[in-house]
């Protein structure tokens, strides 16, 4: 008799653990972004390079349009632009990580800003005399994806100013502040 009660008791907690943990989970956007897209990788600092028709079969639309089009996002629609979590921003089209959010500043221009790359390698260089204005681009230093600007009227230390697309960055939060945050130490 005992026996069948706690068999019963048993059955009954393992059923509900069980439909507790099987709620339909969203899928993350992140994911949905790069998971058709077979060069994305955080890690292989390998030079990509594509036909144009290729990137258009595994890029989302915006992200093309920006990235391999020289796009420019409507300012002050990225969710980047105001962020303030710590962690690292990746472009979005190939993994290659461009910026800490240490050297990102609230300047006021619409769209994400930074004051220095991660490496000399993460960006590329161009002068760009487009809209009869004397500018420099910045691309992508792996897959050679449009970014944005860089201008000379940012903070020091370096006194630039790098004006990003949201769409072209991806954002991973740093582990350890998120571990330092639930140990209630994250108030640095
Ligand atoms: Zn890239």
């Amino acid at each position: 008799m005992r026996w069948t009660a706690l068999l019963l008791l048993a059955m009954v907690l393992w059923q509900s653990c069980y439909s507790q943990n099987n709620p339909q989970k969203p899928q993350a956007m992140e994911n949905d972004k790069t998971k058709k897209n077979p060069v994305y990788s955080r890690t292989d600092s390998a030079k990509v390079v594509m036909k144009d028709d290729d990137w258009k079969k595994i890029l989302a639309p915006d992200v093309y349009y920006i990235a391999r089009q020289k796009g420019t996002e409507r300012p002050f629609t990225s969710p980047f632009e105001t962020l303030k979590e710590v962690g690292t921003y990746y472009c979005a089209v190939c993994g290659n990580p461009l910026f800490k959010s240490d050297t990102k500043f609230e300047s006021g221009c619409g769209w994400p800003s930074f004051y220095e790359p991660i490496s000399k390698s993460s960006i590329i260089y161009l002068p760009d005399n487009s809209l009869g204005m004397q500018r420099t681009e910045v691309e992508c230093g792996r897959c050679k994806s449009h970014l944005g600007h860089v201008f000379d009227d940012g903070p020091p230390p370096t006194g630039l100013r790098y004006c990003i697309n949201g769409v072209v960055l991806d954002f991973e939060k740093a582990k350890t502040a998120e571990k330092k945050y639930k140990e209630g130490k994250g108030s640095e």
